[in-house]
């Protein structure tokens, strides 16, 4: 068979198979720490690859879906408004984006600094939506990928809690040149302390495809998996 029907119909088994072995990867993962596979939630993070991927993900019972890109997942949420998606923003935010993406994420990543907490609930307050924040932890100190230093996070969530956003709890990025267990492990320890000023914050935001097992294996209760669900990542084409 050939055409666009034959074409989605192999893109759509394609994503079956990579599903069933990403979930595979999770549930061993679980049992190999102890753990119930309900506790991970999988968010499937599409940057540039069409909605149509997300669509057929979403007819095998995923429902949370990452971007990060404002542009991109704005015009892929609108496209798919008619699916009950809960949408992650995971990328970097800039102050002058958190209106934009308080119109449809449900989950934000990636607030690393006060002014950002600040904006996005000022943007929650207008757009009427309850909006989930996970502080970002940079565990390798490195600012060009995000994340506010360990010592500050705790600040950080106080401040978040404050603000009338949902402190949903952490997330970092696997740092370069560094064991991601033991990473994941510090990452599990600034949880703790979040956790013990809001009991609520039980996210644990962490695990690509790359390192979920180790992500899990220190308690991360959400990953972030792309290339290992969709494949290599080419620039979208519009
Ligand atoms: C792209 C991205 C991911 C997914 O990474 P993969 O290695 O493709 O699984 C996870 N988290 C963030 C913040 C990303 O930008």
């Amino acid at each position: 068979m050939t055409g666009p029907g034959a074409a989605a119909a192999r893109r759509a088994d394609e994503l079956a198979a990579t599903l069933r072995a990403v979930r595979e990867r999770v549930a061993s993962a679980c049992v190999a720490a102890g753990r119930d596979p309900s506790e991970v939630t999988l968010v499937a993070v599409a940057k540039t690859f069409p909605a149509s991927d997300i669509r057929h993900l979403a007819g095998l019972g995923v429902c949370d879906v990452g971007e990060n890109r404002d542009q991109e997942a704005r015009a892929k949420a609108a496209e798919l408004a008619d699916l009950e998606l809960v949408w992650h923003y995971v990328g970097q935010l800039q102050r002058n984006k958190c209106r934009s993406v308080a119109g449809y994420a449900t989950v934000v990543h990636s607030v690393d600094r006060p002014g950002l907490a600040a904006e996005l609930a000022a943007a929650a307050h207008h757009t009427g939506r309850q909006i989930t924040v996970l502080v970002q932890v940079s565990l390798d100190g490195d600012p060009r990928r995000g994340g506010a230093p360990p010592a500050d996070v705790p600040r950080l969530a106080d401040t978040v809690a404050a603000s009338g956003l949902q402190l949903g709890g952490v997330m970092a990025v696997p740092p370069l040149g560094v064991d991601p267990s033991t990473a994941y492990a510090r990452l599990a320890r600034i949880a703790a302390g979040i956790r013990s000023a809001h009991p609520q914050a039980r996210i644990i935001s962490a695990g690509m495809s790359g390192d979920l097992e180790a992500a899990i294996g220190q308690g991360a209760t959400l990953v972030r998996v792309g290339t290992a669900l969709f494949g290599l990542r080419r620039p979208m084409l519009r």
